[in-house]
């Protein structure tokens, strides 16, 4: 039954995934207004000062280095930083921020101070291709409640300036879509880093984010109907083999990232990008004792400023870190067998 399942993901490709709805009234990025649409930061590099609207963008986008003539960005930055539309006489943010599509409130955090975040909200949505999240930060008040159930444009809160390293004129919404990557968040953290999670599951770290207004842009034109496609179209930054024992979690929550049947084959083999999205997953003749990198796209700087620090290394030469194998054990749901 498992394998056709997963035969029928292949052929088809898709779930019915709903329409995404912008969170905020601000529609400017689809009337090819990139710089009213994303919130600036405020950027002193080589000398001057300026303030890109690219900082707001999903990517390595932020704390920019020189790097064998090229210039990069070494900061990930997981969602897309909205601006605000409309201000009060005072320069307060009025937007009201809504549920991207329909799921459920997951998570709360009304404490400023509690998350970088500031003030934050998770949904979580489940059409059939285990959870997937958006997440709302920076808010200045909270308006819905833990369990409620969303449509696409319920009202959850409004755009704030909550959180660190925000003050009111870059008052902005943080928005991500990411797969919630673990279900014990908490027993991982609790396991590697010795101390409670403060969010349970909805820690931004258990949340990996993809590019969330690439994402909506694509439904909208009708390239992408599922998140399994989408990652697909996806250039993969580096790849692990571990043996095909360590999957079962990963296949149970989340099948799709299957693009070939699985057969009895000692390993498998798990693509990535930069940031560490699992994209997709191959079955494999090698045959491994522990997580191995075996694909990584050659980088003329340092590894470690385009992968949040995993994988280190320069050129097509790289290493799985000790942060990278604590990553892998947290996907994979697997605290005791990666580290070895
Ligand atoms: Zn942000």
């Amino acid at each position: 039954m498992k394998y056709f399942i997963i035969l029928l993901f292949l052929i088809t490709g898709a779930f019915a995934m709903p329409r995404f709805e912008l969170p905020t009234e601000n529609q400017a990025v689809f009337q090819a207004r990139p710089n009213d649409f994303f919130m600036y930061v405020n950027r002193f590099f080589e000398g001057k000062d300026s303030k890109p609207w690219q900082a707001g963008t999903y990517g390595f986008v932020r704390n920019m280095k020189r790097s064998g003539g090229e210039l990069i960005g070494t900061r990930f930055h997981e969602g897309a930083d909205i601006k605000p539309v409309r201000r009060d006489a005072k320069g307060e943010p009025l937007d009201k921020v809504r549920a991207t599509t329909a799921g459920k409130v997951a998570y709360i955090n009304p404490k400023t101070s509690a998350s970088n975040y500031g003030k934050y909200v998770v949904v979580q949505h489940n059409w059939g291709e285990g959870p997937v999240c958006s997440l709302y930060a920076h808010l200045n008040t909270i308006s819905c409640e833990i369990g409620q159930p969303v449509k696409a444009g319920t009202e959850l809160g409004t755009l704030g300036y909550t959180g660190s390293g925000i003050d009111r004129t870059r008052a902005h919404l943080h928005f991500e879509i990411g797969l919630l990557l673990s279900d014990n968040f908490e027993g991982w953290h609790q396991n590697f880093l010795n101390c409670a999670s403060v969010h349970g599951n909805y820690n931004g770290l258990n949340l990996s984010g993809m590019d969330a207004i690439g994402l909506i842009k694509d439904q909208r034109s009708g390239s992408v109907r599922s998140i399994a496609q989408y990652l697909r179209k996806q250039k993969p930054y580096y790849s692990i083999t571990v043996p095909a024992n360590l999957v079962e979690k990963l296949n149970k929550r989340y099948p799709w990232l299957w693009v070939a049947a699985q057969g009895q084959n000692p390993s498998t083999e798990i693509s990535f990008s930069a940031s560490g999205l699992p994209l997709f997953v191959h079955p494999s003749q090698r045959r491994v004792t522990d997580a191995t990198l075996t694909r990584l796209k050659p980088y003329i700087g340092r590894h470690e400023d385009r992968t949040l620090k995993r994988i280190s290394g320069t050129g097509g030469k790289g290493t799985l870190t000790a942060s990278g194998k604590r990553y892998l054990a947290l996907l994979l749901g697997q605290f005791d067998n990666i580290l070895k």
